[in-house]
């Protein structure tokens, strides 16, 4: 999609500092955090939203990555929120979840 910042990002024609990246998937911060870790994990191939995503491999290494994220950023025992908006409930049109955290009682 040209007209699409995630797919700019992915191709990297646009300047971003990744968390992480491999040839499916991409991580960085999103950049109005609403909480302490706030990211984002994002097939670098475009969908529009969880409803069109078809591919089980590529959901399957999200949540790998997901899972990963989650212990990297020591939120196993903290609390984490793993969201995503779709069906026109989100800003940007190319499938991207929300890993946030801490989401406890104290924080
Ligand atoms: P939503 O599509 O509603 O899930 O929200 C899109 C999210 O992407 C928002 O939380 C934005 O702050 C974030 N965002 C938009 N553009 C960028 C960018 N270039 N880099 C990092 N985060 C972004
Ligand atoms: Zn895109």
């Amino acid at each position: 999609m040209d007209d699409c910042i995630f797919c700019k990002i992915a191709k990297h024609e646009e300047p971003k500092e990744f968390t992480y990246e491999d040839e499916d998937v991409m991580v960085f911060p999103d950049i109005h955090p609403q909480k302490p870790t706030h990211l984002l994990i994002i097939p670098k191939k475009h969908y529009k939203d969880f409803l069109a995503l078809d591919d089980e491999m590529l959901w399957a290494k999200l949540k790998d990555v997901a899972q990963n994220m989650i212990r990297e950023f020591n939120l196993v025992e903290t609390g984490f929120r793993l969201s995503n908006n779709g069906g026109g409930g989100q800003l940007i049109n190319h499938l991207h979840l929300h890993l946030m955290g801490p989401t406890g009682k104290a924080i």
